[in-house]
């Protein structure tokens, strides 16, 4: 009986450090560089590990220009604390936060009001969560309402819209099985121009599944100026993590 050695777990190529992550799904060597995520091999079930290495060697040249890239974007924004007085952002924009008794906000934790944000005293461990929570609420209906605005103009109807937590290196999603599309409830913290990119972006998945000419010849078709707003959503990142 032949002794099968486990998986490796990780992989150095010259002096980068990758995590690997197996998949059986997988049918590619995949590579993915995250500010937060690391550098990350995801590899499909039983290739050998010298092919592994092969594959990273060959993109560290693009690996390179990511890591550079990242660090020149800088270190994350601190986190909010959700204190009186600190700015947190919608749509492109901050608005300063104020401290309100709750009995004075009917309609939840969090407000948008007079060019202000409101929370609702006292909520301490929870005030992000609320945040979260109303940031989804916006996503919802901000995006449903730019996908019932662009589907026509490109032509492609999704079964349905999503808004989740996509993690930190998605903003959208398209599932060309079930036309469901998806996207990150952080989208909202973005200028509107960089959220309608997002959204015709995979309205375009719908007719297209890959980045090929045919793809960005869709896009351009809606949405003319697509290469400036994309520049504008990368060297922003996700710059607004809250
Ligand atoms: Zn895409």
């Amino acid at each position: 009986m032949k002794l099968r050695r486990a998986p490796i777990e990780s992989l150095t190529v010259d002096d980068l450090l990758f995590a690997v992550s197996w998949s059986r799904r997988r049918r590619t060597i995949g590579i993915s560089v995250a500010r937060e995520g690391g550098l990350r091999v995801l590899a499909p079930a039983g290739v050998p590990a010298r092919k592994l290495e092969s594959a990273v060697r060959a993109k560290l040249p693009w690996v390179r220009r990511k890591l550079a890239e990242l660090d020149a974007l800088g270190p994350p924004p601190p986190r909010p604390r959700f204190v009186a007085g600190e700015r947190l952002p919608y749509l492109g924009r901050t608005y300063r936060l104020t401290l309100v008794d709750a009995a004075e906000m009917p309609g939840g934790p969090v407000a948008l009001r007079r060019g202000r944000f409101e929370l609702a005293r006292g909520l301490d461990g929870e005030a992000r969560g609320a945040f979260v929570r109303w940031y989804a609420e916006h996503a919802r209906a901000r995006l449903g309402a730019r996908v019932a605005h662009f589907a026509p103009l490109v032509g492609a109807t999704p079964a349905g819209v999503v808004v989740r937590d996509l993690g930190t290196r998605r903003w959208g999603v398209c599932d060309g099985r079930t036309r469901i599309v998806s996207f990150h409830w952080e989208l909202v913290l973005q200028p509107p121009e960089i959220v309608d990119y997002v959204v015709v972006h995979e309205l375009a998945h719908l007719h297209e599944p890959n980045h090929g000419p045919r793809f960005w010849r869709r896009v351009t078709v809606v949405m003319p100026d697509w290469k400036r707003r994309r520049a504008a959503l990368s060297s922003r990142g996700h710059r607004h993590t809250i």
